[in-house]
């Protein structure tokens, strides 16, 4: 039987994860969430002191990456990097910016292309990125960009910073994102933008329910489940 594909793309904070997690829930899909495995070679590059921005020296190093995903009991995604998990470290937002810059490379985005389609290959998925839908699966049964303002985005990732002990100033959060923003929709490869055939979804105005209830009736409505 053939799988069934939802590419969920958008900026930093628009809630991605969270939703998408849930909706995959809902319909008994796999979740992937991609910016976790860039986001672990962005660790990666900090552990071994290469610079992010260097394509050359980016290059060197994949070859001899171990970066793998693995599932535990609850369903929940967990990165590990040459055999080590790092699925909280890849969180502290010094390795958000690690991760913006490395994956501006070419060489790092073709090196992960191919374990993002596998696991869309051997599971229905709900997977969320930047060009999930369009560039890894464009062929994707559901497409959809969610975003919501930088605004509302910097108070939510604020809230969710303090959740986890590690508030930050709301200025700064903000000015990250936007920078994020910045970089993520000018940068050469696979640049953010809205794939051909994506559903606009912005949530700024709609809580966690009823932007749940908006995706997953997108969802629906496409695939007829
Ligand atoms: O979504 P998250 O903030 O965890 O992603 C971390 C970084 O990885 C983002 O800034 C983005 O530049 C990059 N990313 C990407 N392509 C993806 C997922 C994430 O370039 N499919």
């Amino acid at each position: 039987m053939s799988t069934i594909r939802v590419a969920i793309d958008g900026p930093s904070g628009a809630g991605k994860s969270t939703l998408a997690r849930a909706a995959a829930a809902a319909l008994g899909f796999l979740y992937v969430d991609t910016g976790a495995i860039y986001r672990t070679v962005g660790l990666s590059a900090r552990e071994e002191d290469v610079d992010p921005g260097d394509e050359t020296a980016m290059a060197a190093m994949l070859p001899a990456l171990r970066v793998e995903l693995r599932y535990d009991k609850a369903g929940r995604q967990r990165m590990l990097l040459n055999g080590r998990d790092v699925s909280e470290e890849i969180r502290l937002p010094e390795i958000s910016r690690y991760a913006s810059a490395v994956s501006a490379l070419p060489a790092v985005r073709a090196y992960l292309m191919e374990t993002q389609r596998e696991l869309a290959r051997k599971n229905s998925v709900v997977m969320d990125g930047r060009d999930i839908g369009s560039v890894v699966l464009p062929d994707a049964e559901v497409k959809i960009f969610l975003t919501a303002s930088a605004r509302v985005r910097a108070e939510r990732r604020c809230r969710e910073l303090e959740e986890r002990g590690t508030p930050q100033p709301f200025e700064e959060v903000f000015r990250d994102i936007e920078d994020r923003d910045f970089r993520d929709t000018h940068r050469e490869a696979a640049p953010l933008r809205q794939a051909d055939g994506a559903v606009l979804l912005d949530t700024s105005a709609l809580d966690f329910q009823q932007s749940l209830e908006a995706l997953l009736s997108i969802i629906r409505e496409r695939t007829g489940l």
